[in-house]
């Protein structure tokens, strides 16, 4: 049986490796209306670990619509594939900022997939993307 907590010094690693970024939709967290969580990239009801190699800083938006998922639909083919794994994929290898930088797309399977999935072009974040683009501070350099 794995232990489901993560340690706060776990929680301070994620929260550094990630730049305080959410790390499907790469919404801020300083500019965020709602705290960030930690979480089981493989849920622990399927099996996952509280270890650094399954833990990524989400925002509630994602962190929602994720849940235990680990696959859907690719809506370009209607195949099930993996969701995006923070630890295990590079993101830009499958995502990439629309020219104006407000939606996120997907580049691959999984990334349409993921797009699809945890909405990662949902209203609120895409007029605030716009806004800190507006101010410079959109997309997060790290
Ligand atoms: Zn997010």
């Amino acid at each position: 049986m794995s232990e489901p907590r993560v340690s706060a010094r776990q929680r301070a690693e994620v929260i550094r490796r990630a730049c305080g970024c959410c790390e499907y939709c790469r919404a801020q967290e300083k500019f965020a209306p709602d705290p960030f969580s930690v979480e089981h990239i493989v849920p622990v009801v399927k099996g996952g670990i509280s270890a650094l190699t399954n833990l990524a800083y989400s925002c509630q938006g994602c962190n929602g619509r994720k849940y235990v998922s680990l696959e859907a639909l690719d809506p370009g083919t209607g195949d099930v594939v993996l969701l995006y794994h923070p630890r295990q994929h590079s993101w830009t290898d499958h995502f990439a900022w629309h020219e104006d930088c407000t939606l996120v797309i997907g580049l691959t399977p999984i990334g349409r997939a993921t797009v699809e999935k945890l909405q990662l072009n949902r209203s609120g974040l895409v007029n605030l993307r716009r806004v800190l683009y507006a101010f410079g501070e959109h997309p997060p350099v790290c």
